[in-house]
């Protein structure tokens, strides 16, 4: 049968703009449906918008230490519309450029709401196209519990258009979303709480990191409850909020923002005309190619429930292009050793396994640790410190993890994501010359592993 086209994306996020560009490179006839926003939740609502978020809230920090330096900066004053205005423009401009780039390798490009309606068929606004294979990047969307009172609640999606900053706000959550946007409104100036329902937040991080991010986030000034959960939200007649504790207690605040994970967006997607399974927590179910149980039907990104990040759902883009059109580039992703970073007021990056894992597989481990004044607060009052931990395997001699918090820590961890790739022993970190003076120094000039 001849099909309108060879392959069919539904989703112009980070996973499926990549498999369409490059499977159209590789001369596949390829047709795109985005129902929301060109370049899909990174460029819209997560990664590019929150991190423009966090460089203007570090901007106070900026201006109090300017003072050791010299600089009289009078009393700097924040204006939230010229922040989102601005971050509004810079969307649009990376939007354009998704259209183009789309456009130009050659996709067809629909707007509007796609909808399965079997194994070869997608239909768009009423009209139907067929397809040899059909590729599901939804991503995802914020996930609220049913607290009584959720509807006075935000999630990410509406934090970045908020009208106003809030003079008080409670962030839930731990994980990664939770920590970046109590960061961001702590550091803007909003009077902020983080609460988060078990014993230290940032479950599956390193020990070390989390606790010392929460004494940093202390020392901002923010303040963070564990073990804190809420019971309900009241609106109250001027339009605050009350916020019910579990533990009976209350907190009176402006804006209640959820960051308690995401789920896939399947909504009105039409899985039900086909024999797409899920699994237990409701993710589409692939196998190592990305194919779902229904033949012609694959699936990846966000919406597939594996590690929730982007280059993660670009390499799979990557992959499925290169699979089903030019097979002898095809590489299968590698998920290990993924470096990440949270983009917290001081940031985390990370890459390999933390020290609770390491022992939990069986190794014997070597930790080395710094913990250190950076050089650019010494003339200040700043009292932030940055952390650093090496995980070393103690048979073999190799690096097993690498973990920040501190100024670019998302930068510094890149590299060392290249060097725990390569395989690099402690060895080879002590051989590296640093780069001084820096922080990221430290990584190579730590000597002996700390007492455990
Ligand atoms: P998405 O990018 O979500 O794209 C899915 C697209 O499909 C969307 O555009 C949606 O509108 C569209 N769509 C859905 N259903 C339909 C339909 N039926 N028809 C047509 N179109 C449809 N990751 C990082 O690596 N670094 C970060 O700093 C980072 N920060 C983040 C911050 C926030 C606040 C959030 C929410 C996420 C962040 N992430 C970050 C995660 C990252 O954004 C996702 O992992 C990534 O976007 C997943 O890509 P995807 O292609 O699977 O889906
Ligand atoms: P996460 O899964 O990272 O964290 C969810 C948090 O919410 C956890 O602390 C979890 O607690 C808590 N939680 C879950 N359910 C409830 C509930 N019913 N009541 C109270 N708390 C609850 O999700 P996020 O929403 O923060 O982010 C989604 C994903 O997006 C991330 O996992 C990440 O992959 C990606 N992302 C990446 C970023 C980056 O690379 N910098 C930035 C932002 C997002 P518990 O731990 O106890 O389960």
């Amino acid at each position: 049968m001849a099909y309108d086209f060879d392959l069919f994306v539904i989703g112009a996020g980070s996973g499926g703009v990549r498999a369409a560009r490059f499977a159209a490179g590789f001369g596949a006839r390829v047709a795109v449906v985005e129902s929301r926003y060109l370049g899909g939740t990174c460029v819209n609502v997560g990664c590019v918008p929150k991190k423009l978020l966090v460089y203007g809230a570090h901007f106070a920090d900026d201006f109090d230490n300017a003072k050791g330096f010299g600089w009289n900066v009078g009393q700097p004053e924040f204006n939230w519309a010229t922040l989102i205005g601005n971050k509004d423009k810079e969307i649009q401009r990376l939007n354009g450029i998704y259209r183009k780039l789309l456009v130009d390798s050659g996709v067809t490009l629909l707007e509007g709401h796609g909808r399965i309606t079997g194994p070869h068929t997608v239909q768009v606004d009423g009209t139907s196209y067929t397809a040899e294979r059909i590729l599901i990047a939804t991503g995802g969307w914020p996930q609220v519990p049913d607290v009584p009172g959720r509807e006075n609640a935000i999630t990410s999606n509406e934090a970045f258009h908020l009208a106003e900053l809030p003079k008080r706000i409670i962030v839930v959550g731990g994980g990664y979303i939770a920590v970046e946007f109590a960061s961001i409104f702590n550091g803007l100036g909003a009077q902020t709480t983080l609460a988060y329902r078990g014993e230290l937040f940032l479950r599956g991080f390193d020990g070390g990191v989390r606790k010392h991010l929460h004494e940093e986030l202390l020392k901002h000034g923010m303040d963070v409850r564990f073990n804190c959960d809420i019971s309900r939200i009241d609106k109250q007649p001027d339009g605050s909020l009350k916020v019910s504790l579990k533990d009976g207690g209350t907190l009176d605040t402006d804006c209640v923002f959820y960051a308690t994970g995401r789920r896939p967006m399947l909504d009105n997607l039409g899985l039900e005309t086909v024999d797409v399974k899920l699994d237990k927590q409701g993710y589409i179910q692939v196998d190592e190619h990305y194919q779902s149980s229904e033949p012609s039907i694959l699936a990846l990104g966000d919406v597939i429930g594996g590690v929730q990040l982007t280059p993660v759902a670009l390499a799979e883009g990557m992959a499925v292009a290169r699979r089903l059109f030019k097979p002898e580039q095809f590489r299968p992703v590698d998920y290990n050793h993924i470096p990440t970073a949270v983009f917290s007021l001081p940031n985390i990056g990370t890459v390999g396994l933390t020290e609770e894992q390491a022992i939990e597989e069986g190794y014997s481990v070597q930790v080395f640790e710094s913990r250190f004044r950076p050089m650019k607060l010494t003339l200040t009052d700043d009292q932030e410190r940055t952390f650093m931990k090496l995980i070393v395997d103690s048979a073999s001699d190799r690096v097993l993890g690498c973990h920040m918090v501190g100024p670019d820590a998302g930068e510094i961890v890149q590299s060392l994501a290249v060097a725990l790739k390569a395989g690099a022993t402690k060895q080879v970190f002590d051989d590296t010359l640093g780069v001084h003076p820096t922080a990221a120094e430290e990584f190579v000039t730590m000597r002996s592993p700390v007492a455990r």
